[in-house]
Protein backbone atom coordinates (compact mmCIF):
# COMPACT_ATOMS: atom_id res chain seq x y z
CA UNK A 1 0.00 0.00 0.00
CA UNK A 2 1.84 2.90 -0.88
CA UNK A 3 -0.15 5.60 1.34
CA UNK A 4 -0.01 2.81 4.48
CA UNK A 5 0.50 5.20 7.22
CA UNK A 6 3.68 2.95 8.94
CA UNK A 7 7.18 3.49 7.74
CA UNK A 8 8.34 0.74 5.01
CA UNK A 9 11.45 0.32 4.96
CA UNK A 10 15.16 1.03 6.55
CA UNK A 11 15.37 3.87 3.84
CA UNK A 12 12.18 5.44 4.31
CA UNK A 13 13.42 5.39 8.06
CA UNK A 14 16.37 6.86 7.19
CA UNK A 15 14.53 9.71 5.59
CA UNK A 16 11.57 9.92 8.11
CA UNK A 17 14.41 10.85 11.07
CA UNK A 18 16.41 13.85 8.03
CA UNK A 19 12.59 15.28 8.05
CA UNK A 20 12.06 14.96 11.43
CA UNK A 21 11.71 18.74 13.34
CA UNK A 22 14.05 18.65 15.97
CA UNK A 23 12.48 21.36 18.46
CA UNK A 24 9.16 22.57 19.32
CA UNK A 25 8.60 25.49 17.17
CA UNK A 26 9.32 23.55 14.27
CA UNK A 27 6.64 21.23 15.11
CA UNK A 28 3.50 22.20 12.58
CA UNK A 29 0.24 22.13 13.81
CA UNK A 30 -1.71 19.75 16.96
CA UNK A 31 -1.32 23.78 18.83
CA UNK A 32 -3.19 22.89 22.01
CA UNK A 33 -0.98 19.80 22.42
CA UNK A 34 2.13 22.05 21.76
CA UNK A 35 1.24 25.21 24.14
CA UNK A 36 0.42 22.32 26.65
CA UNK A 37 3.61 20.33 26.46
CA UNK A 38 5.71 24.48 25.89
CA UNK A 39 4.22 24.77 29.46
CA UNK A 40 4.66 21.60 31.41
CA UNK A 41 8.46 21.37 30.04
CA UNK A 42 9.48 24.91 30.81
CA UNK A 43 8.03 24.34 34.43
CA UNK A 44 10.03 21.02 34.95
CA UNK A 45 13.22 22.96 33.63
CA UNK A 46 12.95 25.25 36.13
CA UNK A 47 12.72 23.07 38.67
CA UNK A 48 15.81 20.94 37.33
CA UNK A 49 12.85 17.83 37.73
CA UNK A 50 11.51 15.37 35.04
CA UNK A 51 9.10 15.86 33.02
CA UNK A 52 5.99 14.06 34.13
CA UNK A 53 4.93 11.03 32.01
CA UNK A 54 3.53 11.77 28.65
CA UNK A 55 0.83 9.41 27.01
CA UNK A 56 0.67 9.84 23.33
CA UNK A 57 -2.40 8.49 21.09
CA UNK A 58 -3.78 8.76 17.95
CA UNK A 59 -3.19 7.22 14.28
CA UNK A 60 0.27 6.42 13.02
CA UNK A 61 2.51 8.98 10.78
CA UNK A 62 0.73 11.94 13.25
CA UNK A 63 3.86 12.73 14.88
CA UNK A 64 3.81 11.01 18.46
CA UNK A 65 7.77 9.32 17.75
CA UNK A 66 8.89 13.24 16.64
CA UNK A 67 6.83 14.72 19.52
CA UNK A 68 9.10 12.03 22.06
CA UNK A 69 12.49 13.37 20.71
CA UNK A 70 11.10 16.85 20.74
CA UNK A 71 10.44 16.52 24.46
CA UNK A 72 14.38 14.95 25.36
CA UNK A 73 15.77 17.76 23.31
CA UNK A 74 13.82 20.44 24.86
CA UNK A 75 14.79 19.05 28.29
CA UNK A 76 18.33 18.53 27.10
CA UNK A 77 18.08 14.77 28.08
CA UNK A 78 18.83 11.89 26.09
CA UNK A 79 16.27 9.42 24.56
CA UNK A 80 16.14 5.88 24.89
CA UNK A 81 13.59 4.05 22.77
CA UNK A 82 11.60 0.77 22.45
CA UNK A 83 8.13 -0.50 21.75
CA UNK A 84 5.94 -3.14 23.46
CA UNK A 85 6.36 -5.78 21.62
CA UNK A 86 10.30 -5.62 21.97
CA UNK A 87 10.22 -5.55 25.54
CA UNK A 88 9.69 -9.68 25.86
CA UNK A 89 10.99 -10.38 29.96
CA UNK A 90 11.14 -8.02 32.57
CA UNK A 91 14.81 -8.15 32.42
CA UNK A 92 14.68 -5.97 29.22
CA UNK A 93 13.04 -3.16 30.89
CA UNK A 94 15.12 -3.06 33.91
CA UNK A 95 18.20 -3.74 31.49
CA UNK A 96 16.49 -0.04 30.13
CA UNK A 97 15.84 1.98 33.20
CA UNK A 98 18.72 0.69 35.30
CA UNK A 99 20.19 3.13 32.44
CA UNK A 100 18.93 6.19 32.54
CA UNK A 101 20.48 8.97 33.76
CA UNK A 102 18.73 11.66 35.27
CA UNK A 103 15.84 13.40 33.58
CA UNK A 104 16.07 11.15 30.79
CA UNK A 105 13.47 10.05 28.55
CA UNK A 106 12.54 6.79 27.87
CA UNK A 107 10.32 6.38 24.83
CA UNK A 108 7.77 3.12 24.59
CA UNK A 109 6.26 2.92 21.26
CA UNK A 110 3.23 0.62 21.04
CA UNK A 111 2.98 0.41 24.74
CA UNK A 112 -0.40 -1.18 24.61
CA UNK A 113 1.37 -3.94 23.71
CA UNK A 114 3.54 -4.64 27.02
CA UNK A 115 3.14 -7.64 28.58
CA UNK A 116 1.82 -7.89 31.65
CA UNK A 117 5.09 -8.79 33.59
CA UNK A 118 7.17 -6.54 32.15
CA UNK A 119 3.83 -4.13 32.80
CA UNK A 120 4.33 -5.08 36.22
CA UNK A 121 7.76 -3.96 36.69
CA UNK A 122 6.99 -0.41 35.05
CA UNK A 123 4.13 0.47 37.65
CA UNK A 124 6.96 1.21 41.02
CA UNK A 125 9.55 2.74 38.26
CA UNK A 126 7.42 5.46 37.18
CA UNK A 127 5.98 5.71 40.85
CA UNK A 128 8.87 5.91 42.60
CA UNK A 129 11.21 5.60 40.14
CA UNK A 130 12.34 1.89 41.57
CA UNK A 131 12.39 -1.36 40.68
CA UNK A 132 11.41 -4.85 42.02
CA UNK A 133 13.58 -7.48 40.61
CA UNK A 134 14.16 -11.53 41.84
CA UNK A 135 17.42 -12.40 42.13
CA UNK A 136 17.98 -16.64 41.71
CA UNK A 137 15.55 -18.96 41.64
CA UNK A 138 13.77 -21.69 43.45
CA UNK A 139 14.04 -21.09 48.10
CA UNK A 140 17.05 -19.00 47.50
CA UNK A 141 15.40 -16.89 45.50
CA UNK A 142 15.26 -12.90 47.13
CA UNK A 143 13.65 -9.68 46.37
CA UNK A 144 16.01 -6.84 45.47
CA UNK A 145 14.90 -3.37 45.07
CA UNK A 146 17.23 -1.27 42.92
CA UNK A 147 16.94 3.05 42.43
CA UNK A 148 17.03 4.33 39.49
CA UNK A 149 17.15 7.92 38.20
CA UNK A 150 14.08 10.12 38.16
CA UNK A 151 12.99 9.77 34.23
CA UNK A 152 10.29 10.61 32.10
CA UNK A 153 8.09 8.18 30.17
CA UNK A 154 6.61 8.59 26.75
CA UNK A 155 4.48 6.23 25.71
CA UNK A 156 2.86 5.98 22.30
CA UNK A 157 -0.29 3.95 21.46
CA UNK A 158 -2.91 4.24 18.61
CA UNK A 159 -6.17 3.58 20.77
CA UNK A 160 -5.80 5.18 24.44
CA UNK A 161 -8.85 2.71 24.75
CA UNK A 162 -5.85 -0.27 25.08
CA UNK A 163 -3.92 0.28 27.85
CA UNK A 164 -4.82 -1.31 30.91
CA UNK A 165 -6.25 1.58 33.62
CA UNK A 166 -3.42 1.40 36.28
CA UNK A 167 -0.66 1.70 33.19
CA UNK A 168 -3.25 5.09 31.93
CA UNK A 169 -3.39 6.62 35.20
CA UNK A 170 0.14 6.53 35.93
CA UNK A 171 0.30 9.00 33.02
CA UNK A 172 0.44 12.85 34.47
CA UNK A 173 0.04 14.19 30.81
CA UNK A 174 -2.77 12.71 28.25
CA UNK A 175 -2.23 14.51 24.76
CA UNK A 176 -4.30 13.16 21.70
CA UNK A 177 -3.07 13.55 18.47
CA UNK A 178 -5.55 15.18 16.19
CA UNK A 179 -5.35 15.13 12.08
CA UNK A 180 -4.17 17.79 10.34
CA UNK A 181 -5.45 20.22 8.34
CA UNK A 182 -4.89 21.23 4.79
CA UNK A 183 -3.31 24.38 6.00
CA UNK A 184 -1.06 22.44 8.54
CA UNK A 185 -0.06 19.90 5.98
CA UNK A 186 0.46 22.68 3.52
CA UNK A 187 3.31 23.93 5.73
CA UNK A 188 4.55 20.59 5.98
CA UNK A 189 4.88 19.62 2.29
CA UNK A 190 6.52 23.08 1.69
CA UNK A 191 9.22 22.23 4.74
CA UNK A 192 9.89 19.20 3.62
CA UNK A 193 10.11 19.85 0.08
CA UNK A 194 12.60 22.49 0.69
CA UNK A 195 14.58 19.98 2.45
CA UNK A 196 14.62 18.01 0.03
CA UNK A 197 15.37 20.30 -2.47
CA UNK A 198 12.10 19.57 -4.10
CA UNK A 199 10.83 22.53 -6.18
CA UNK A 200 6.95 22.45 -5.41
CA UNK A 201 4.19 25.62 -6.49
CA UNK A 202 2.09 26.85 -3.55
CA UNK A 203 -0.89 24.97 -4.83
CA UNK A 204 1.09 21.73 -5.75
CA UNK A 205 1.92 21.55 -1.83
CA UNK A 206 -2.03 22.55 -1.41
CA UNK A 207 -2.90 19.62 -3.92
CA UNK A 208 -0.53 16.68 -2.04
CA UNK A 209 -1.32 18.38 1.61
CA UNK A 210 -5.36 17.90 0.71
CA UNK A 211 -5.01 14.53 -0.51
CA UNK A 212 -3.02 13.42 2.47
CA UNK A 213 -5.13 11.62 5.07
CA UNK A 214 -4.55 14.08 7.22
CA UNK A 215 -1.10 12.65 8.30
CA UNK A 216 2.11 13.91 7.89
CA UNK A 217 3.88 10.65 7.23
CA UNK A 218 1.72 10.05 4.41
CA UNK A 219 2.07 13.85 3.01
CA UNK A 220 5.99 13.23 3.55
CA UNK A 221 5.99 10.01 1.10
CA UNK A 222 3.17 11.28 -1.62
CA UNK A 223 5.71 14.64 -1.79
CA UNK A 224 8.53 12.13 -2.99
CA UNK A 225 6.36 10.56 -5.50
CA UNK A 226 5.14 12.98 -7.09
CA UNK A 227 9.03 14.60 -7.39
CA UNK A 228 9.98 11.25 -8.79
CA UNK A 229 6.92 11.64 -11.21
CA UNK A 230 7.63 15.70 -12.36
CA UNK A 231 11.63 14.62 -12.45
CA UNK A 232 10.40 12.30 -15.21
CA UNK A 233 7.30 13.32 -16.52
CA UNK A 234 7.69 16.94 -16.55
CA UNK A 235 10.69 19.55 -15.77
CA UNK A 236 10.82 18.73 -12.40
CA UNK A 237 8.69 21.64 -10.61
CA UNK A 238 5.73 20.39 -8.74
CA UNK A 239 2.87 22.56 -9.53
CA UNK A 240 -1.44 21.14 -9.31
CA UNK A 241 -1.36 19.74 -12.49
CA UNK A 242 2.05 17.21 -11.97
CA UNK A 243 0.36 16.31 -8.76
CA UNK A 244 -2.64 15.83 -10.02
CA UNK A 245 -1.43 13.52 -12.45
CA UNK A 246 1.06 12.06 -10.39
CA UNK A 247 -1.82 11.20 -7.49
CA UNK A 248 -4.36 9.91 -10.00
CA UNK A 249 -1.00 7.31 -11.05
CA UNK A 250 -1.08 6.16 -7.68
CA UNK A 251 -4.89 6.13 -7.43
CA UNK A 252 -4.86 8.76 -4.82
CA UNK A 253 -8.70 10.16 -5.34
CA UNK A 254 -9.49 14.02 -5.01
CA UNK A 255 -10.68 13.11 -1.34
CA UNK A 256 -7.55 11.52 -0.75
CA UNK A 257 -8.84 8.28 -0.30
CA UNK A 258 -6.66 5.26 -1.61
CA UNK A 259 -7.06 1.73 -2.97
CA UNK A 260 -7.32 0.60 0.87
CA UNK A 261 -10.16 3.06 1.35
CA UNK A 262 -12.06 2.66 -1.42
CA UNK A 263 -12.03 -1.15 -0.89
CA UNK A 264 -13.12 -1.35 2.65
CA UNK A 265 -15.93 1.29 1.64
CA UNK A 266 -16.96 -0.37 -1.41
CA UNK A 267 -17.56 -3.55 0.90
CA UNK A 268 -19.55 -2.32 2.56
CA UNK A 269 -22.10 -0.99 0.23
CA UNK A 270 -22.18 -3.35 -2.42
CA UNK A 271 -21.31 -7.02 0.13
CA UNK A 272 -23.33 -5.86 2.84
CA UNK A 273 -25.75 -3.32 1.48
CA UNK A 274 -24.67 -0.35 3.18
CA UNK A 275 -24.13 -2.24 6.36
CA UNK A 276 -24.42 -2.29 9.70
CA UNK A 277 -21.61 -4.53 9.30
CA UNK A 278 -19.23 -5.95 12.18
CA UNK A 279 -15.70 -5.24 11.65
CA UNK A 280 -14.56 -8.72 11.65
CA UNK A 281 -16.71 -9.51 8.68
CA UNK A 282 -15.66 -6.24 6.69
CA UNK A 283 -11.75 -8.27 8.04
CA UNK A 284 -12.74 -11.52 6.36
CA UNK A 285 -14.54 -9.46 3.07
CA UNK A 286 -11.18 -7.08 1.94
CA UNK A 287 -8.46 -9.56 3.32
CA UNK A 288 -7.16 -6.96 6.12
CA UNK A 289 -6.45 -7.59 9.18
CA UNK A 290 -8.94 -5.88 12.07
CA UNK A 291 -6.83 -4.19 13.84
CA UNK A 292 -5.35 -2.14 10.88
CA UNK A 293 -8.60 -1.34 9.68
CA UNK A 294 -9.29 -0.13 13.48
CA UNK A 295 -6.08 1.60 14.03
CA UNK A 296 -5.48 2.58 9.69
CA UNK A 297 -8.35 3.16 7.61
CA UNK A 298 -11.54 3.82 9.45
CA UNK A 299 -10.27 6.97 11.98
CA UNK A 300 -9.69 8.78 8.74
CA UNK A 301 -12.99 7.21 7.18
CA UNK A 302 -14.65 8.44 10.27
CA UNK A 303 -13.57 11.72 10.63
CA UNK A 304 -14.29 12.52 7.26
CA UNK A 305 -17.93 11.32 7.22
CA UNK A 306 -17.57 8.18 5.09
CA UNK A 307 -18.26 6.21 8.06
CA UNK A 308 -20.14 5.52 11.09
CA UNK A 309 -19.34 3.22 13.89
CA UNK A 310 -22.67 1.79 15.82
CA UNK A 311 -22.80 -0.51 18.36
CA UNK A 312 -24.47 -2.93 15.42
CA UNK A 313 -21.51 -2.23 13.16
CA UNK A 314 -20.09 -0.15 10.42
CA UNK A 315 -22.54 1.82 8.64
CA UNK A 316 -21.58 3.67 5.13
CA UNK A 317 -22.82 7.37 5.03
CA UNK A 318 -24.64 9.27 2.43
CA UNK A 319 -21.11 10.70 1.30
CA UNK A 320 -20.11 7.26 0.72
CA UNK A 321 -22.53 6.39 -2.23
CA UNK A 322 -22.10 9.81 -3.79
CA UNK A 323 -18.27 9.78 -4.10
CA UNK A 324 -18.23 6.08 -5.18
CA UNK A 325 -20.80 7.40 -8.19
CA UNK A 326 -23.62 5.76 -6.52
CA UNK A 327 -27.01 6.77 -6.05
CA UNK A 328 -27.80 7.90 -2.34
CA UNK A 329 -29.89 5.47 -0.20
CA UNK A 330 -33.08 6.33 1.20
CA UNK A 331 -32.94 8.79 4.33
CA UNK A 332 -32.92 5.97 7.19
CA UNK A 333 -29.22 4.89 6.15
CA UNK A 334 -26.55 7.24 7.36
P1 LIG B 1 4.07 8.38 14.61
O1 LIG B 1 5.14 8.10 15.64
O2 LIG B 1 2.85 9.04 15.20
O3 LIG B 1 3.72 7.18 13.77
P2 LIG B 1 6.13 10.05 13.42
O4 LIG B 1 6.50 10.90 14.58
O5 LIG B 1 7.07 8.96 13.06
O6 LIG B 1 4.65 9.47 13.60
O7 LIG B 1 5.91 11.05 12.17
C1 LIG B 1 6.02 10.61 10.84
C2 LIG B 1 6.73 11.65 10.00
O8 LIG B 1 5.86 12.77 9.83
C3 LIG B 1 8.00 12.21 10.64
O9 LIG B 1 9.11 11.67 10.00
C4 LIG B 1 7.97 13.69 10.42
O10 LIG B 1 8.82 14.02 9.35
C5 LIG B 1 6.57 14.00 9.99
N1 LIG B 1 5.86 14.80 11.00
C6 LIG B 1 5.04 14.33 11.96
N2 LIG B 1 4.50 15.32 12.67
C7 LIG B 1 4.98 16.47 12.16
C8 LIG B 1 4.77 17.86 12.46
N3 LIG B 1 3.93 18.25 13.44
N4 LIG B 1 5.44 18.77 11.73
C9 LIG B 1 6.25 18.38 10.74
N5 LIG B 1 6.47 17.10 10.37
C10 LIG B 1 5.85 16.14 11.08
Amino acid sequence: RIVAPQSASPNEESIERALRPKALNEYIGQHRVREQLEIFIAAARNRNEALDHVLLFGPPGLGKTTLAHIIAHEMGVQLRQTSGPVLERAGDLAALLTNLEKNDVLFIDEIHRLSPVVEEILYPALEDFQIDIMIGEGPAARSVKIDLQPFTLVGATTRAGMLTNPLRDRFGIVSRLEFYSAEDLTHIVTRSAHLLNAETTPDGATEIARRSRGTPRIANRLLRRVRDYAEVKANGRIDTDVAGAALAMLEVDPQGLDLMDRKLLEAIIHKFDGGPVGVDSLAAAIGEERDTIEDVIEPFLIQQGFLQRTPRGRIATQSTWRHLGLAPRGPTHG
